[in-house]
């Protein structure tokens, strides 16, 4: 295989193998644009390297090709002495990972090339400053040398020349750190900073390779769901420099507002710094706008790309720009991350300004956004103090104990708080800080800094850049407006929509997205929320688009009637054993426990009048769309007293010598039906088999409940699903009893009720007789939490808290199967079922209803496996709506 390319040579559909870093930097070449020249070694040589250990031998000779290629381009070679080429090493993965993995600038520099770039860029002190800087990040990056120790000299440095900021040293104090930082390598790695320029090159590449599999990035990887074996290709890229002097810098540029969505001009510029000065958000920048009057040709000449660019890739773009003495220079671009509000406008304003159809634009937003969009937000106005105001970094409401440091977040949030991890200005090192956190707030930074990207990138709410808050870590303390100190441990509120960060915990409000959801705030409306309008234009577009329908779990009729508002299209499972909790459990233990006839059928007497309400009510809720009830299906534990609460309760009776004779008879009677493992128990179907009468009082209380509401002219349509069916056998015996059943009902009171009976599929032997299975049901719904229980034998209620974190983090999965439906394993299964029990039926009716019918990616597969709808929680409708109108467009 061909392991390097030059920018010339690829385009942006090579992320796979370019990176998304290197395939727009071709992009952009091939666009024209000004991109310093350089190449892209591949992700495939990455992943061979990591694989074998070895660089891939090919690799040497293309890398030299190209670079003498690069050199005669550039009419000098790599760290020539009297004018030296130097290059950027950076890692590019195809997902981006900001700051997760390295980056090394200025190779080519060296004690001779140093003296050479000096002469040649006119200015001793930018030479020196450069060369600090390549030892300092090669030490750190690539020898693994502590930065601390660079940083504590470069302090130093300063105190000895009592100044503040590293631009008030000059050439020669520049001059005695390499010296420091030299002996500082030669110290702590063991060996001399390498004078060879190739040799410099050679190391970097290798380190950004090993950074692939650094802690900092396979953790990212874990939380954004981004696979392990995809490998990070190499960019070398030409050095232009923005610390050449006020009449260079460097910025980052968005073509729209990434919070907003609105056209203009949205970025930070920072003038004379170099490369990750802005990202790092270590001085402060000024808003791109300033730049026009900084530096007019160049300025305009940005905007002229922007717009290339957006026109290009008909999408927002975010930008990494350098000026190096007046030239302006493309360092990066990519279609920008964005918050979830703001991913919904973009894609209705790209679709009325003709760029891109409804189809598109149901890619450009997902489920995940949507959701995030329905949490609630802070009431504003409640009565509460505010302190400070950053910037709107990421959107959402947290509240939380305030923290100042990651290893608090994550052992606070371990034990169960709410925190807010508050920093000066994040690093990449904050990451799992940042994940514990419920928000993440910085006193510095703007939107581009470390903590605004990161946050955007995870969902997760945050407030950066509030200079009024002066944030002290080591004393773990904030200073607010006044004063005020805000201790470790103190509750705040921060406001990642308005930047606003409180004393104390805000009291929240629905979201605008739930209020139209429940029809309280209408589209279309001449004061309508643009957030609002916009959501209404892609469900429609959604709605126009799914082949799946999309129903709910709900077993009342005030969860049935959200759901419908939520737009979904009937039930598609009425967990029964729901509506016999509360004070209606005794009436069950009592069937349960019954020993005699004339006992068991007199609780069943009592209980089929409430379930007959019960019904009558959820009908009513979904006239004229489908009710699939479930008939009871509780693991048995769930219904009978706790047996080691009634020992002790009969043997403190006992010792007491007071009466206990019901106590005693209720103990043997659960030590009787006591059950090691009662998920494989006597439970759904195996339960209405041992228990006479118990399924038939539910069916007849479905069919005079369903009979009723026709009487009253409603248009109910129940279905009857039988649970953890195993064998056709099974469901024939239900199946028998019910229809007699039915057709009593249908005498008595001279309705036709045209109930459909099914079963679920939640066994592999019932995924696996799915085609016999078929002879008996009208529709199958897939109960995939069991399912996946059964199929890779994981207790459903254990092991997620016991064993999972540690599968997750050696990666035998990305998520857990109880989330996302394992494709491969009960996946097929469920595949296989389907086309089986459709081929002895064709018109058997398909669903799901477990977990997974409200998973984006878990919807997307039933899709593809031909479902006929997917039923989840009434609050994550629009999310399945949604999903379902993109797995179809
Ligand atoms: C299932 O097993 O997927 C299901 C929907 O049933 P329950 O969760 O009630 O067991
Ligand atoms: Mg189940």
């Amino acid at each position: 295989p061909k392991f390097v390319y030059d920018f010339t040579e690829g385009n942006k559909d090579l992320k796979d193998l370019l990176g998304g870093k290197g395939a727009n930097l071709a992009e952009m070449t091939n666009l024209g644009l000004p991109v310093p020249p350089g190449f892209t070694i591949t992700t495939e040589a990455c992943k061979t390297y990591l694989d074998s250990g070895e660089e891939p031998t090919a690799l040497r000779d293309e890398v030299s090709a190209h670079l003498a290629a690069l050199e005669e381009k550039m009419g000098k070679k790599l760290g020539q002495a009297d004018d030296p080429l130097l290059v950027s090493v950076r890692s590019g993965a195809k997902f981006s990972m900001p700051g997760m993995m390295d980056t090394v600038l200025n190779i080519g520099l060296s004690d001779k090339s140093v003296q050479g770039l000096a002469q040649q860029a006119g200015d001793d002190r930018f030479a020196w400053d450069s060369y600090r800087r390549l030892i300092q990040m090669f030490g750190k990056t690539v020898l693994g040398v502590d930065g601390d120790l660079f940083e504590e000299a470069l302090d130093k440095a300063k105190q000895a020349k009592k100044v503040t900021v590293d631009t008030e040293l000059e050439a020669a104090d520049l001059k005695k750190l390499v010296t420091t930082f030299k002996k500082i390598v030669k110290k702590e790695a063991g060996r001399d900073f390498p004078q060879d320029p190739r040799e410099q090159m050679d190391l970097a590449i290798k380190a950004v390779f090993d950074s692939w599999n650094g802690e900092r990035a396979k953790l990212y990887r874990r939380q954004e769901r981004i696979p392990h074996d995809l490998g990070t290709a190499v960019n070398v890229c030409s050095m232009v420099f923005g610390n050449l002097g006020p009449d260079s810098g460097t910025g980052v540029a968005f073509t729209r507002d990434p919070a907003s969505g609105h056209q203009g001009v949205y970025g930070d510029y920072l003038q004379n710094a170099q490369g990750e000065d802005v990202v790092a958000g270590i001085r402060n920048t000024v808003p791109l706008a300033e730049l026009e009057s900084i530096d007019k040709k160049s300025y305009d000449q940005l905007m002229q790309i922007m717009e290339t660019l957006e026109n290009h890739y008909l999408d927002l773009c975010d930008i990494e720009f350098t000026i190096e003495r007046g030239q302006l220079w493309m360092l990066q671009t990519r279609v920008g991350k964005r918050t979830a509000g703001a991913a919904f406008r973009i894609a209705t304003q790209l679709v009325d300004q003709g760029l891109i159809d409804e189809a598109e634009a149901l890619q450009r937003v997902n489920g995940a956004q949507l959701a995030q969009l329905m949490f609630p937000r802070f009431d504003e106005d409640a009565k509460v103090e505010k302190v400070g105001r950053g910037i709107a970094a990421s959107p959402g409401a947290a509240v939380g104990k305030a923290v100042f440091d990651s290893y608090t977040a994550v052992k606070w949030s371990r034990s169960g708080e709410k925190v807010i991890l508050v920093r000066r200005e994040t690093n990449p090192d904050d990451l799992d800080g940042m994940i514990a956190a419920e928000g993440i707030l910085t006193s510095r930074g703007g939107k581009t800094s470390h903590a605004a990207v990161v946050a955007r990138g995870m969902g997760k709410t945050c407030v950066c850049g509030a200079e009024e808050l002066e944030v002290d870590t080591k004393r773990r303390r904030m200073t607010v407006p006044g004063g005020y100190i805000v201790e470790e441990g103190d509750v705040i509120s921060i406001d990642g929509s308005s930047g606003k960060v409180y004393l104390g915990e805000v009291p929240v409000v629905p979201s605008p997205v739930v209020e139209y959801f429940e029809g309280r705030m209408h589209a279309g409306a001449e004061d309508a929320d643009e957030l609002v309008e916009a959501v209404h234009r892609i469900m429609a577009f959604a709605d126009r688009k799914r082949r799946l329908r999309v129903r709910a779990n709900a077993d009342n009729a005030e969860d049935a009637l959200r759901a419908r508002r939520f737009g979904a299209q009937g039930i598609g499972l009425c967990r029964t054993e729901h509506m016999f909790l509360g004070d209606r459990r005794e009436l069950v233990e009592r069937l349960i426990l019954a020993d005699t006839e004339a006992e068991r059928e007199e609780s069943l007497k009592e209980l089929l009048p409430l379930q007959k309400q019960d019904f009558v009510e959820l009908f009513e809720a979904m006239d004229g769309l489908p009710v699939t009830v479930r008939l009871l299906d509780p693991p048995l534990h769930e219904f009978l007293p706790d047996i080691t609460e009634l020992s002790v309760r009969v043997a403190l009776a006992e010792s007491r010598q007071e009466p206990h004779e019901n106590e005693l008879r209720l103990l043997q009677a659960v030590h009787r039906l006591h059950e090691q493992n009662p998920m494989l128990g006597l439970r759904g179907v195996r339960l209405g088999l041992v228990i006479p009468g118990l399924f038939t009082m539910q069916v007849r209380a479905i069919a005079e409940a369903a009979a009723e509401r026709k009487a009253a002219k409603g248009d109910p349509r129940a279905e009857i699903m039988i649970p953890l069916v195993g064998t056709v056998q099974e469901l024939e015996l239900v199946r028998d009893e019910a229809d007699q059943v039915i057709a009593e009902v249908e005498a008595a009171t001279g309705a036709k009720l045209k109930l459909s009976i099914g079963t679920m599929i939640e066994l592999p032997r019932a995924a696996l007789t799915a085609g016999q299975i078929a002879e008996a049901a009208e529709f199958f719904s897939f109960g995939t939490n069991d399912l996946t229980q059964t199929v890779w034998g994981f207790s459903r209620d254990d092991v997620e808290a016991s064993f999972f974190t540690a599968y997750l983090e050696k990666g035998i999965f990305g998520v857990s199967p109880f989330e996302t439906i394992d494709k491969d394993g009960v996946g097929s299964l469920v595949a296989a079922a389907a086309k089986a029990g459709r081929e002895t039926r064709p018109d058997l009716k398909l669903g799901v209803c477990g977990e997974h019918g409200g998973d984006p990616e878990s919807v997307h597969f039933f899709h593809e496996v031909g479902l006929d709808y997917v039923s989840c929680s009434p609050f994550r409708i629009p999310v399945a709506r949604l999903e379902a109108g993109r797995a179809a467009s």
